[in-house]
């Protein structure tokens, strides 16, 4: 099955860059990291990285609700919203039942990356997975081209 042609976000380097950054620190000590991305739908855009505060593992991590609270509060008025939820895995890149519950973004069309390898790839979409959130509350997976990383090719035949 195809699916439909839809927006794209465009991610400036500075997100993939501070992205990167802190997937990786947190991947020295074989912990999953997480930061979100904020931005707008419409248009679809991803502005800065926001790292949470955060407890992690090698196989979760956790955001505390004071923190969500926090950054809700700080975004309320700006015009921005967390536009997409970027963690990492310690192998392979998979939604999880607790990603799919506990996941930070609540708007429809939220967007969830899971990168493997404790975020260690030299391109941050290398083995990734990118799911959309549909509503009814479900976390489906659309394609990676959704995501238009500043300075990559683009490789889609349009
Ligand atoms: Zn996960």
């Amino acid at each position: 099955m195809r699916a439909k042609a839809t927006v794209r976000f465009d991610v400036p380097r500075e997100v993939v860059r501070q992205t990167q950054e802190h997937l990786r620190a947190k991947g020295r000590a074989r912990h999953e990291g997480v930061v979100l991305w904020q931005g707008t739908f419409e248009p679809p855009l991803i502005t800065r990285v926001i790292v949470p505060e955060q407890e992690t593992s090698a196989i979760r991590f956790r955001v505390p609700l004071a923190e969500r609270q926090r950054i809700a509060r700080k975004l309320a008025g700006s015009g921005e919203m967390i536009v997409a939820q970027v963690h990492s895995h310690p192998c392979g890149a998979f939604h999880s039942p607790t990603d799919d519950e506990e996941a930070i973004p609540r708007r429809v069309g939220s967007l969830s990356l899971v990168t493997p390898d404790f975020g260690a790839r030299h391109e941050l979409l290398d083995g990734a997975v990118l799911f959309e959130l549909r509503p009814g509350g479900g976390w489906h997976e659309v394609p990676l081209e959704l995501l238009r990383l500043s300075g990559l090719r683009d490789a889609s035949h349009d």
